[in-house]
């Protein structure tokens, strides 16, 4: 039996992977596909994705530098509003493919069982361990025991609704596709034009331009992005599609199964950006979390709250914005644009003091 299983090596399983295995558990990592597909995400992300990464590896993922952003309450040909900072990037544009490839195999050199083509089918909760009935090649299934279950396994989680925790509040549908000419430019563009959420433009280096919008299911996401790319007047090819997870439940772990990243909806209600917020609450995970002992699931639930809850809270507030009447928009962004001094992941940094000293001087 192992110490930990972790269904899902995206992002948030892998990073988990690794630090428990690095504690010394003994870990297997069950991942239905291939590591890094099918790719459904722009890999937007503060410099803080670097901390996450081994030195090594940074050249490679890396494709663009980001100062800011130009918002818009129209398309492309409408007024914008930029949000900047003049000395440092705000984020960084990277290979997402790459960055998951990366994570991967940190959690293997730290000796995780990690296995693809793995689908786990079935979770079984009891009394002394979890068992997982999983699919592999060819109609064959295997059985899995651990201690405990971490589920990683995405916005659609299995594993959620096998223990029957609660769904997230929301379910957008995204989409994104590429242009190949290469952009270097300093700027995304941000247009308030998808219903509830926004449609973005960035340029993404030698990778070329990045296009995509997402909204609440039940809006035509298809229609929508056609409009944005007629209003570009580009043509794109590669079109990916998945689903954001935005408002996590009141609770994500039963008595011995957890969940991490969007699985536990732990994003950005304001981007979808879920990267850095899953990995930071594997990390507490691994901190917190004795697979012998089952109360320690408690400590991992205050201890990611801690960390990510107000900034979710905050995170929604934004959002709101999204949805306000155009003119007010227009007057919104007309006071706060300019050079700002915000972290990207951290709406909280919105209100410290130099940000409140710059916005109000
Ligand atoms: C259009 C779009 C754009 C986005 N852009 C950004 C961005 O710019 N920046 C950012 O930070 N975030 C972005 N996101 C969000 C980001 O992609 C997610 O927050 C992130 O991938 C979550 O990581 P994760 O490890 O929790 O889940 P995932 O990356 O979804 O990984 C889950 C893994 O579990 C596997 N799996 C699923 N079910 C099973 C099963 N039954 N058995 C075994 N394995 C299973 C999947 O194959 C997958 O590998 C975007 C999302 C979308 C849809």
């Amino acid at each position: 039996m192992y110490d930990l299983a972790v269904v899902g090596a995206g992002p948030a399983g892998s990073r988990f992977a690794r630090r428990a295995a690095e504690s010394g558990h003994d870990v297997v990592v069950l991942e239905k596909g291939s590591v890094g597909t099918p790719l459904a995400c722009s890999g937007h992300v503060s410099t803080d994705v670097w901390e996450f990464v081994p030195e090594d590896a940074r050249d490679e993922l890396f494709q663009n530098r980001v100062y800011g952003a130009r918002f818009h309450v129209g398309g492309p040909g409408s007024r914008s509003y930029p949000f900047y900072k003049e000395e440092e990037e705000v984020s960084n544009v990277i290979d997402r493919v790459g960055l998951d490839l990366t994570l991967a195999d940190c959690a293997r050199d730290a000796d995780a069982d990690l296995r693809e083509g793995h689908t786990v089918v079935g979770v079984d909760e009891r009394a002394d361990r979890v068992v997982l009935e999983v699919s592999v090649a060819d109609g064959d299934t295997e059985r899995v025991e651990a201690r405990m279950v971490a589920g990683c396994d995405g916005p659609t989680s299995r594993v959620r609704r096998a223990v029957g925790l609660d769904e997230p509040d929301e379910l957008l549908h995204g989409v994104l596709a590429f242009d190949e000419d290469p952009d270097d430019g300093d700027f995304v563009d941000v247009h308030l034009t998808a219903p509830g959420f926004f449609a973005w433009r960035i340029p993404r280096g030698d990778a070329g331009v990045e296009y995509g919008l997402a909204a609440p299911p039940g809006d035509d996401v298809s229609a929508l992005f056609d409009r944005l790319t007629d209003a570009y007047d580009v043509t794109t090819d590669r079109f990916c599609s998945g689903a954001i997870p935005i408002g996590p439940a009141d609770s994500v772990t039963t008595d011995r199964v957890f969940l991490i990243g969007d699985a536990a909806a732990q994003t950005k209600p304001f981007t979808g950006g879920g990267i850095r917020y899953g990995m930071t609450a594997a990390d507490v995970a691994a901190r917190t979390i004795d697979p012998t002992d089952p109360s320690t699931l408690a400590d991992y639930e205050a201890g990611w709250r801690d960390a990510l809850a107000t900034e979710i809270r905050l995170g929604k507030a934004i959002r709101a914005c999204y949805s306000l009447p155009e003119p007010v928009q227009h007057v919104g962004l007309w006071a706060l644009s300019g050079e700002i001094g915000v972290h990207m992941d951290e709406p909280t940094s919105f209100f410290s003091r130099e940000h409140l000293r710059r916005l109000f001087s």
